[in-house]
């Protein structure tokens, strides 16, 4: 197959690009038309207030099953999603789809019970043009859901990539009244400069910073400790992401982290698994 050059270097690399290129085709081939052929889907991930150890809502994640590639993984179809601009179409589908659900779940609840919200990831892409503000307010009140109770997760090196646009657009949405999270803290370049210029109430500290803390040889409790210092001296409160053990959440605890998810509490999963979840948080909160 190889051309015959007799260089074995030049028809590996050759062939692996090949591939990936074609990969990379049919991915975005079959991603066209997922949404219209029903195989896309939401799944909720509790996260939970540390101080009472309450329900305090879901993260919303897309998930694909395509017929043809199986499974495929947010990391690989949303990048995809983004450069082909399939994100504007898909990303609002989610949002209304995830309005919708915590709509029926609050109105199953008991009265008394706490309000909850829902998180849904938004890219750099959508907010550009006036699109994702649109949905936003349409969506709020299409379903009466309180403003606050949606939260918008960007993540920074999305800010960072068009500051002037990003800002224009949160500032809108924080107009409407939703919540603003900055997602995957700490991994993004020139965080700190701008922080304190979005109009953002929750970050979100990325799971990388979060492995380890509360053992012996931990390196990332100083770093874990900074972002806790800085954003609460901003009035932001602060959401602990990868959480999966009990050490964790006590040593976040002791720090006095404001929120919490991860594999700990419950791994991101489809509404119709969520009814525990819903009736564990009544329990405790009536
Ligand atoms: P993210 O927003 O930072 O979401 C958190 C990711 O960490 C999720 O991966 C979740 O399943 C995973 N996770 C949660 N707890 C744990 C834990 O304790 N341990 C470990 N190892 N992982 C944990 P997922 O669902 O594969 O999503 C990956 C990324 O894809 C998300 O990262 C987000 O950036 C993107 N994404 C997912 N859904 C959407 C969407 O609807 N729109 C956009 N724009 N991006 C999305
Ligand atoms: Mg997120
Ligand atoms: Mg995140
Ligand atoms: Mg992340």
């Amino acid at each position: 197959k190889a051309k015959g050059s007799g260089r074995n270097g030049y028809a590996l690399f050759d062939t692996s690009l090949r591939d990936r290129v074609r990969d990379r085709v049919r991915l975005e081939q079959a991603l066209r038309g997922a949404l219209d052929r029903g195989e896309l889907a939401v799944y909720y991930q509790p996260i939970v207030d540390l101080e009472s150890d309450e329900l305090d809502g879901f993260e919303a994640l897309m998930r694909w099953q395509s017929p043809e590639l199986g499974f495929v993984s947010p990391m690989d179809f949303i990048p995809i999603a983004e450069e082909t601009g399939l994100i504007v179409e898909v990303g609002a589908w989610l949002l209304r789809d995830a309005v919708r659900e915590l709509v029926r779940w609050t109105e199953r609840r008991p009265d008394g019970a706490r309000r909850l919200h829902v998180s849904v990831n938004v890219s750099v892409r959508q907010l550009r043009g006036g699109a994702l503000v649109r949905t936003v307010r349409d969506t709020l009140a299409e379903t009466g859901l309180p403003p606050e109770a949606l939260w918008l997760e960007i993540t920074e090196s999305g800010v960072m990539e068009d500051v002037d646009t990003a800002l224009q657009t949160l500032n809108e949405l924080r107009d409407l009244g939703v919540t603003l999270c900055v997602d995957d803290f700490g991994t993004g370049y020139s965080s700190l400069s701008y922080l304190h210029r979005l109009p953002v109430g929750i970050v979100k500290i990325d799971r990388s910073f979060v492995a380890g803390v509360g053992e012996d040889d931990s390196t990332n409790e100083p770093i874990v400790r900074a972002v806790l210092a800085m954003t609460h001296a901003m009035g932001q409160r602060v959401v602990a992401e990868g959480v999966e053990t009990a050490v964790q959440r006590d040593w976040l605890r002791a720090q006095d982290c404001d929120l919490v998810q991860g594999w700990f509490y419950g791994k991101p999963e489809p509404p119709a698994r969520l009814e525990d979840w819903l009736r564990r948080d009544t329990a405790t909160a009536g």
